[in-house]
């Protein structure tokens, strides 16, 4: 395996991805991206545009249109891969209830998932990634030595949830991810799986990175 190398980290709803997918890229001084924003963020645009997110059709070809842009920008010191759309970046917008309810049907379109890895794989241009979803080890990247799957209990996750103010059925959206027919929810093989329930994230981030290491060093 030659650089640029890509963590992957994989796991359900609100199982710590996107709090450890950053402290191990800013611990590594590699570059953070984050799939279900790109993902959050069609779902977010087709709601804008009155499209219906049950419409394959018309989500795929929203999707083949709207007017993106890949960028690595610097936030607190952490470098971050986004897709804008139209020169913007709907940070808040894409974390409501509402945008969290249609995403997975937005994701369960093949067309949309297609167009979706290649801007993922293309976030190599950036550099080595620490990159957290639902299908990064076993579809985007299937070829990186770095595979994790984060779990918790569900009560930890929703209790999670509700600290960040957002009140949502995390079972249903797992339940969609894990049963859609392309690229669903599951532990890639080869990924080292780590349930969270009772660890911080300083703990589960740290044996992420030592596993890292560990791997690296061997290389
Ligand atoms: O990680 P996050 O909760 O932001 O993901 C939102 C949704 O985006 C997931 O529930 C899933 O439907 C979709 N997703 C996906 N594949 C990814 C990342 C996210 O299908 N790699």
């Amino acid at each position: 395996m030659k650089e640029p190398f890509v963590i992957a980290i994989d796991g359900t709803s609100a199982s710590g991805k996107s709090t450890n997918a950053r402290l191990v890229a800013r611990a590594l001084g590699w570059v953070y991206a984050d799939t279900g924003a790109m993902y959050r963020t069609l779902a977010w645009y087709c709601r804008n545009h009155r499209i219906e997110v049950q419409d394959a059709r018309a989500v795929a070809a929203a999707c083949r249109k709207w007017k993106t842009k890949l960028a690595c920008v610097e936030t607190d010191g952490l470098r971050v891969a986004r897709l804008f759309i139209e020169g913007y970046f709907p940070e808040k917008e894409i974390r409501t209830a509402e945008v969290s309810a249609a995403v997975p049907h937005v994701a369960a379109i093949p067309k949309v998932r297609e167009w979706m890895v290649k801007r993922q794989r293309e976030c190599l241009q950036f550099g080595n990634l620490v990159m957290e979803g639902r299908d990064i080890g076993t579809n985007v990247f299937p070829e990186t030595d770095f595979k994790f799957y984060l779990d918790a209990k569900l009560e930890e996750r929703s209790r999670r949830r509700a600290a960040d103010g957002v009140r949502e059925n995390l079972a249903a959206r797992d339940q969609r991810d894990s049963q859609r027919a392309v690229a669903p929810l599951m532990i890639p093989l080869g990924a080292k799986v780590i349930n969270n329930s009772n660890l911080t994230s300083g703990q589960t981030s740290g044996l992420i990175i030592a596993e890292v290491r560990k791997r690296l060093a061997e290389k």
